[in-house]
């Protein structure tokens, strides 16, 4: 059978040259109810079609673990092929033509790009990683690795669960976060993944019996 993939872009990424990026919703025709790991294993491969066609096909595919902690891998190398760094929860680069791949069905999926050195950032930070303020921590990593402005970046939240869904605003955290660190140019769609489960997995709203989203980003 024949899945493809929803594909969303978010205006404040799209308007910068120097990345492409897209946040991959839910797959219809796969069904998450039943057989989990079957149904993640197919997930995979259509999220691995998708990315030919926001051009990243041959783009190594860069992932995190996702221990819901707060380490951020840095790559300041070429890479050649994909890999999942364990232990962490976001990933920095500076590298072009590299996809950094972050999963979610609920949490906030941080989007960071650098127009200016360039360099770009991808979190995964749901409730325990707002509270460890992993987003504030993948800002001052990319200052200290790649000289970033913090007033010069792009910051773009994900669709994640909300309030009256779940108990704690964490995305009105992060944003709060971004801004001490120095951020100006934050954008949030406001949109609540648990209120709209034709579009988006929502951990919570299925009880666990649910799939991944996947934002993608790289530096062109
Ligand atoms: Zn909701």
């Amino acid at each position: 059978m024949n899945v493809r993939a929803p594909v969303e872009f978010f205006p404040a990424l799209t308007a910068t040259s120097v990345c492409r990026h897209a946040f991959i919703e839910r797959v219809r025709g796969i069904d998450v109810s039943h057989d989990k790991t079957e149904a993640l294993k197919r997930l995979d491969v259509v999220h691995r079609e998708a990315r030919h066609e926001i051009g990243m096909a041959d783009w190594p595919l860069l992932t995190a673990q996702q221990i819901h902690g707060d380490k951020i891998a840095t790559v300041d190398q070429p890479v050649a092929r994909d890999k999942e760094f364990a232990g962490c929860d976001g990933l920095i680069t500076n590298q072009k033509r590299i996809a950094l791949g972050i999963h979610v069905a609920d949490c906030c999926a941080i989007y960071i790009v650098d127009p200016k050195m360039p360099a770009i950032g991808l979190v995964h930070s749901g409730k325990k990683g707002t509270e460890r303020a992993i987003v504030s921590k993948a800002i001052q990593q990319m200052r200290e690795h790649f000289r970033s402005d913090p007033a010069e970046l792009i910051v773009q939240l994900s669709p994640c669960i909300r309030p009256p869904h779940y108990e704690i605003d964490f995305a009105a955290k992060i944003i709060e976060q971004c801004r001490a660190a120095g951020a100006k140019n934050i954008h949030d769609p406001g949109v609540c993944t648990a209120c709209d489960t034709d579009r988006y997995y929502s951990y919570r709203a299925e009880k666990g019996k649910t799939g991944r989203m996947l934002a993608l980003l790289g530096l062109v």
